[in-house]
C-alpha cells in the first residue's frame, strides 16, 4: 500500500442542515491500488451541493464536505494505476467509484452513474463503511477510473474554467447525446444559470438552433453571445406565442414552480422531448392532454459515465466551451454559498485553494 501525501484532509464541512460550513478535518481512506490522491486546486459550487448541505434531498450524514466539480493535481497513485503520472492535472465530478465489473448491469453499458455500488463524491458510504467527502477541501482520494485528464487546451493557463465542466458540463452534454440531439434540431434551454449557460454552448456546438428561455431580459445579450439564436423572455406573452409547437427538445436546467411545467408542452413540436436536468423537492405535474395529442415525452438525465465524460472534455476543448465564472478564495466559501443560494452568481462560483508548487 502506498503512502499518501495527506494524512489528514482539511476541508469546509456542514455540521448540520443549513448553508453554513466550517473548517473540519478527516483522516482519509488509504490510497488503494486503484486509487489516486489529488491535491485540489479549484472546486466549483453546484446547486446540488446546496441541496445536500441543507438536507433537502436525502438523509445527510454530518459533518459533510460538499463539492463535486473538482480539479487538481495527482500527488499519489496506487500501485496498479497506469493511466496517470504524478503531477497530471485531472478533474473529478459527481461519481468517485463504480464497480466496473463486466457482469454489472449498469457499468457494462456505460451507465456507471446508476451502478448499485456507485459512490458519489460526497455523502455516500464506501464498501468499507467510510463516507465519501467532497472537494471543498485540500485533497481527495478517488478510484482512478473516475479521475479525468483535463485536455491541455483547457488546462493551459485556464484551469479555473475546468471545474464546472465536471458536473454542469457533463450534465448538459450527456443529456443531449443520450437523447439524440442532432444538427438542425430546435433546442430550448430553460433557466440560464450554471448549467443552462453551458447547455447553450454545447447545443450550439452540436449545431442546433438554440432558444434560450429566461425571465431576466438582461441575460439576452449574453445568451446570444454564448450561441443562442433566439432569446425568449418568459414574462412576455408575444415571445411565448412565437415558440408554440416549435421545439424538438427542451432542457429544463433550473427548478421552477412545480405548477409551471405543463406550459412547456405547448412549446414542443409533435413527438418532442422535454428533458429535466434539475429537480424540485416535491412532485411536478403535467396535463395528460399534452402526452395524448402531441406525443411529447418527458424524461430526465443525470451525470454521465466514464466514456461520455471523456467525450465531453474533448468536445469542450475542441469547441472552446468555457463557463463564465466568479472566483472566490476557499476561505470565503460561506460568502460564495450565500451568493449561489440567492442566485446572484453569474454563472458558476469556483473556489480557489492556495496553490502549492509541488
Ligand atoms: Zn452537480
Ligand atoms: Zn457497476
Amino acid at each position: 500500500m502506498v503512502q499518501g501525501k495527506f494524512d489528514i484532509i482539511h476541508g469546509w464541512a456542514a455540521m448540520k442542515p443549513g448553508l453554513k460550513v466550517e473548517p473540519w478535518s478527516y483522516k482519509p481512506r488509504p490510497v488503494g491500488p486503484h486509487d489516486v490522491e489529488i491535491e485540489i486546486m479549484h472546486c466549483g459550487i453546484c446547486r446540488s451541493d446546496l441541496h445536500t448541505i441543507k438536507a433537502e434531498w436525502e438523509n445527510v450524514n454530518y459533518p459533510v464536505i460538499a463539492g463535486h466539480e473538482i480539479v487538481g493535481r495527482v500527488v499519489t497513485k496506487g500501485e496498479n494505476v497506469t493511466r496517470f503520472s504524478e503531477g497530471d492535472i485531472v478533474g473529478v465530478g459527481g461519481q468517485v467509484y463504480g464497480c466496473r465489473h463486466e457482469e454489472c448491469n449498469e457499468c457494462s453499458r456505460d451507465l456507471d452513474p446508476y451502478c448499485s455500488k456507485a459512490v458519489y463524491a460526497l455523502n455516500t458510504k464506501y464498501a468499507d463503511g467510510e463516507r465519501s467527502q467532497g472537494g471543498y477541501a485540500s485533497a481527495i482520494r478517488v478510484d482512478a477510473n473516475y479521475a479525468f485528464k483535463i485536455p491541455d487546451a483547457i488546462a493551459n493557463g485556464h484551469l479555473e474554467y475546468a471545474p464546472p465542466l465536471m458536473c454542469a458540463g457533463v450534465g448538459a452534454f450527456a443529456s443531449m447525446i443520450r437523447k439524440g440531439v442532432k444538427k438542425g434540431d430546435k433546442v430550448g434551454i430553460v433557466g440560464i444559470g450554471g448549467l443552462g449557460h453551458l447547455a447553450i454552448q454545447f447545443a450550439h456546438a452540436l449545431r442546433t438552433e438554440v432558444y434560450a428561455f429566461s425571465h431576466s431580459p438582461n441575460k439576452k445579450q449574453q445568451c446570444l453571445d454564448l450561441g443562442a439564436s433566439h432569446f425568449i423572455n418568459t414574462s412576455d406573452e408575444e415571445d411565448l406565442k412565437s415558440v408554440h409547437r416549435k421545439l424538438d427538445y427542451l432542457f429544463v436546467t433550473s427548478t421552477v414552480d412545480p405548477s409551471d411545467y405543463s406550459k412547456y408542452m405547448s412549446w414542443m413540436d409533435y413527438n418532442g422531448t422535454i428533458v429535466l436536468l434539475a429537480a424540485p423537492a416535491g412532485n411536478i405535474s403535467f396535463a395528460l392532454r399534452g402526452f395524448l395529442f402531441s406525443g411529447v415525452s418527458v424524461t430526465g438525465s443525470v451525470i454521465g459515465g466514464i466514456e461520455i465524460i471523456e467525450r465531453m472534455l474533448d468536445f469542450a476543448a475542441e469547441h472552446n466551451i468555457r463557463p463564465i465564472i466568479e472566483r472566490f478564495p476557499m476561505e470565503k466559501i460561506n460568502d460564495a454559498l450565500e451568493l449561489v443560494n440567492s442566485g446572484k452568481v453569474r454563472y458558476r462560483a469556483v473556489l480557489d485553494n492556495p496553490v502549492t508548487e509541488n
